[in-house]
């Protein structure tokens, strides 16, 4: 579930995130870690193709797949939900 603290946009951190700081790393201008380094929030949406790229990038090197972005095709239909990572989908099968 994303967190109430994101800016809203289409991308978002869960309730999972550890505070690691790989994604703070990878888009400085757009996360920030919490006062206390347990969790990191999204604070700016991308506002130019750099700063998407680096979400992107925070994106797929994030250890616990908390950092996501809702998919705009499904975003358009009303609906939400994160854009899988390849390979995503076999980590749910029990
Ligand atoms: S990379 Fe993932 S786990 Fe690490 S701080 Fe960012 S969102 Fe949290």
């Amino acid at each position: 579930m994303a967190r109430a603290r994101d800016a809203l946009g289409r991308y978002f951190i869960t309730d999972e995130c550890e505070g690691c700081g790989l994604c703070v790393a990878c888009a400085p201008n757009n996360v920030v870690p919490s006062w206390d380094g347990s969790h990191c929030t999204v604070v700016h949406q991308p506002a130019n193709e750099r700063e998407e790229n680096d979400l992107h990038d925070a994106e797929m090197a994030c250890p616990l797949a908390c950092l996501g972005r809702e998919d705009a095709s499904v975003r358009r239909r009303g609906g939400s939900h994160r854009a899988m990572r390849p390979g995503e989908d076999h980590r749910r099968q029990p």
